[in-house]
C-alpha cells in the first residue's frame, strides 16, 4: 500500500502486522483500521430488494443497498444517504438493526477490511418504478425471495451472512415459501 513513508519518504516503511504500517526511520505509524459500512434488507412482501453492481469489485453480482459510513456520521443516517445516492429512495427512520459482519472490500489496489452494519426496513408497496438508479453504481434491481438467492451470486461475505440471518430471523418468510 505504501512504497514510501508518507511522512519522511523513506523506502523502508513496512507492513508490520494485521493493520499496522511502521516507518523505522522516522517512527511514523499508520493503523489501517476497520472501516464501517452499512447495508439494508428492504422487505417488499416476501421478497427483498437486491441491486446488481455496475462497478468493481464484484461487478455484475448482487448486493444489498448501502455503503461506507462517512466520518462523524451515524450508521443509520449513512445507510439512508447511501440509499438516496444509489437508488434514489430513502428507507426512512424505521430501520431495525439486523446484525453486523466483517467484510473485505478490495478497491484500486487497497484492501479495506470493514464491519458492515445491516438493517431491515419493511416497504410492502415498494416497486422498482420508485427507484432512480445511479448508473455508475447500479446496473439493475431484482426483487427476490431471499431463500432463492444463491450465495455465490452475492458480491460479499457480509451480505451472505446478513441474508442468512435475515432468513433465520424472519421465519414467516421461510414458511410462506416452503
Ligand atoms: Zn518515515
Amino acid at each position: 500500500m505504501f512504497r514510501f513513508c508518507p511522512s519522511c519518504a523513506s523506502p523502508h516503511i513496512r507492513f508490520e502486522y494485521a493493520k499496522v504500517f511502521r516507518c523505522p526511520d522516522c517512527g511514523f505509524v499508520y493503523y489501517h483500521n476497520v472501516a464501517s459500512a452499512t447495508g439494508c434488507v428492504i422487505m417488499v412482501g416476501e421478497a427483498i430488494a437486491l441491486l446488481v453492481r455496475a462497478k468493481e469489485p464484484a461487478r455484475g453480482k448482487l448486493d444489498l443497498p448501502g455503503g461506507f459510513v462517512n466520518p462523524d456520521e451515524e450508521a443509520a443516517a449513512g445507510l439512508r444517504r447511501e440509499c438516496r445516492e444509489e437508488i434514489g429512495w430513502d428507507p426512512g427512520p424505521e430501520l431495525a438493526f439486523l446484525g453486523a459482519f466483517p467484510n473485505t472490500y478490495p478497491y484500486k489496489n487497497i484492501v479495506y477490511k470493514t464491519c458492515d452494519f445491516y438493517f431491515t426496513v419493511s416497504a410492502p408497496d415498494l416497486t422498482e418504478s420508485r427507484f432512480t438508479l445511479d448508473p455508475k453504481e447500479i446496473a439493475g434491481v431484482r426483487f427476490m425471495n431471499p431463500r432463492e438467492i444463491k450465495a455465490q451470486d452475492l458480491a460479499f461475505d457480509s451480505a451472505r451472512q446478513a441474508v442468512a440471518l435475515f432468513i433465520s430471523r424472519f421465519s414467516s418468510l421461510s414458511c410462506a415459501s416452503a
